[in-house]
């Protein structure tokens, strides 16, 4: 995701994930519980629901696991208060629908009865609360303090694996999982916004190759328009049979400088993925977003039976104004 400091990072230098990290200074504390964390932890919860619907165990891949839960009144996530134009805002609405609902049980589960939900869960935290007894979890994170918090959250569930190295390695060596079915969950920094799409597709290429079968959920940020673009044209050629795309945009994506919405990409979606997203993503940018600016988006880019994929991604803006 979008960093706290981006400025001593060189845009253009980083040419694989190794060369990323001795720059790397983005930590998710600053930015635990925003609005982007909350579409992707919510079409996550969709996609785990839909692998428990057969009782064979799965297998969920975390490349990018941060910490795994972030304390919402430590110093980075008070210096940015970015929670509190997510999280903190769908925390005391009511009438939400059903998957925003589960969501946030999920969030209060992570709290055990601290009223206050001081807390908020990673998707590692996420993904491990809702597997069952026979699944099983991989979660990388490069960065060792992070990885240590990690394995510390953990420590005590055998189901659980993590592993401090590059996720997009691990990926490749990772699938396809002995389980044989599962979700990869794809959620890096952007520190380097158009470099990090290009590692992504080579990287999912070669993943893709070795498992067609796996779900593969892609998180990206929205600044310009045009910076997605090609990364759906790419998806949409990749191969897949079935790929959706869910957003949320809060303001028009005309600006580079700003994290102006959020996206994630769903290979081999689960069948029905869009309706059950489609309530809950309604209401995203009617609750957290500038009136008469914010909207969301779920289109198939490629969908079984249909031949071509959209040419410049997601089509159908649905502006919605808050209540
Ligand atoms: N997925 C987490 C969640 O939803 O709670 C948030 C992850 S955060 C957006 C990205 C994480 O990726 C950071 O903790 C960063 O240290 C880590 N990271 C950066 N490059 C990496 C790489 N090549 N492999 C594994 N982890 C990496």
């Amino acid at each position: 995701m979008v960093g706290a400091d981006l400025s001593a990072i060189p845009r253009q230098r980083a040419r694989t994930p190794t060369a990323i990290l001795p720059g790397m200074n983005y930590r998710h504390a600053f930015h635990a519980g925003n609005f982007a964390d909350v579409l992707k932890h919510m079409v996550l919860v969709a996609l785990i629901d839909s692998l428990k619907q057969k009782s064979s165990p799965f297998c969920y891949i975390d490349t990018h696991a941060g910490r795994g839960r972030y304390d919402l009144r430590g110093a980075e996530a008070r210096k940015t208060a970015e929670s509190d134009e997510g999280f903190g805002i769908l925390k005391t609405a009511s009438g939400l629908p059903p998957l925003l609902w589960k969501w946030l049980d999920v969030v209060r589960a992570c709290n055990a009865g601290d009223e206050s939900m001081r807390y908020y869960p990673g998707s590692p935290w996420i993904a491990a609360h809702l597997m069952r007894e026979g699944d099983s979890a991989q979660l990388c994170e490069l960065q060792v303090g992070e990885s240590d918090q990690l394995r510390q959250l953990f420590h005590h569930d055998p189901r659980v694996h993590v592993h401090q190295r590059d996720g997009y390695e691990a990926m490749k060596a990772f699938v396809p999982p002995k389980e044989k079915r599962g979700l990869v969950l794809i959620d890096p920094p952007f520190e380097s916004q158009e470099m990090e799409f290009r590692v992504i597709e080579k990287s999912l290429k070669a993943a893709m190759e070795k498992w067609p079968g796996g779900i593969y959920a892609i998180w990206y940020p929205i600044k310009l328009r045009s910076q997605v673009q090609p990364f759906h044209r790419w998806l949409g050629k990749s191969g897949a049979k079935r790929v959706l795309v869910a957003e949320v945009l809060l303001r028009p994506d005309d600006s580079p400088l700003r994290l102006n919405g959020t996206g994630v990409a769903i290979v081999n979606a689960p069948w029905k993925l869009d309706e059950v997203l489609r309530d809950s993503l309604r209401v995203l940018p009617k609750l957290l977003g500038t009136p008469g600016e914010s909207e969301y988006r779920l289109t198939w880019l490629v969908e079984e039976g249909k031949d071509e994929a959209p040419a410049h991604g997601p089509q159908s803006p649905h502006s919605v104004r808050r209540r």
